[in-house]
């Protein structure tokens, strides 16, 4: 039995302002669009979603099962937060555990009939990646990264991992791409610009969206209201999402 209707997102990402990028996503497809989304916090070792949205209770169970937490704009969420005792608690389970947790909360939680589930990853390759490409079934990674990580090899091997597991890939989106003159407008790409362009084509990808770093989505996010923000960078994002 499925529990899900459609998609899967993963997002590799490899540096913390990339969370705003999954939540804005999440808010597009939930709230713009009218799709039942989940989030599935992966990030097993530092999760930082339930916070966002200003949930700080626990998840219950009801017999075998966990219930997922509802946030305000009815967006199901599963977390590690969610089920300990204190949620400054540090998680110190290894590997082979986390990868458990994860199937766990795919398959062992009461999801309500969802379209898309955005499954938060940790950075990198490592096993959690890995386990949830064995184990879940992804229909697309979304690849989130600061325009040096594009460059580098951190991206290379998100890339080909994903190659290598048959997982496709939706495309790169660039992270802290600029920071635009409160004054005059002006875009300044403080990092540089046009390498992620060249490495988008390198790795024969499209590159989706430029997100700047932007102050008013940290606050909210800092704030547990990252449901409020309002904003458009990631409309292309959204749309190939919703035309895999
Ligand atoms: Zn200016």
């Amino acid at each position: 039995m499925q529990p899900f209707g459609r998609t899967v997102q993963v997002s590799i990402r490899h540096i913390p302002n990339a969370l705003y990028i999954e939540l804005y996503l999440i808010r597009r497809t939930t709230i713009d669009r009218c799709y039942r989304t989940a989030i599935l916090d992966a990030d097993i070792t530092g999760p930082s979603i339930p916070k966002a949205f200003c949930i700080h209770g626990r998840a219950v169970a009801q017999g075998d099962a966990i219930v997922p937490v509802t946030t305000a704009t009815g967006i199901q969420l599963m977390s590690v937060n969610l089920l300990l005792e204190h949620e400054t608690d540090p998680v110190i389970w290894r590997g082979p555990v986390i990868g458990g947790v994860v199937q766990q909360f795919w398959g062992d939680t009461l999801w309500n009939d969802v379209d898309y589930m955005f499954v938060d990853m940790p950075p990198g390759t490592g096993d959690v990646a890995l386990n949830v490409f064995q184990s879940l079934p992804v229909d697309g990674v979304i690849i989130v990264a600061s325009p040096q990580d594009l460059v580098s090899m951190v991206v290379q091997k998100a890339v080909k991992m994903a190659q290598m597991m048959n997982i496709p890939i939706v495309g790169l989106v660039e992270n802290m791409s600029y920071v635009e003159c409160p004054d005059c407008g002006k875009k300044l790409y403080i990092f540089g610009e046009g390498k992620t362009e060249e490495a988008a084509k390198e790795y024969g990808l499209p590159l989706l969206a430029k997100m700047p770093i932007d102050p008013q989505l940290a606050k909210l996010t800092d704030d547990g209201a990252i449901e409020q923000f309002q904003g458009h960078w990631l409309d292309g994002v959204v749309d190939a999402i919703l035309k895999k």
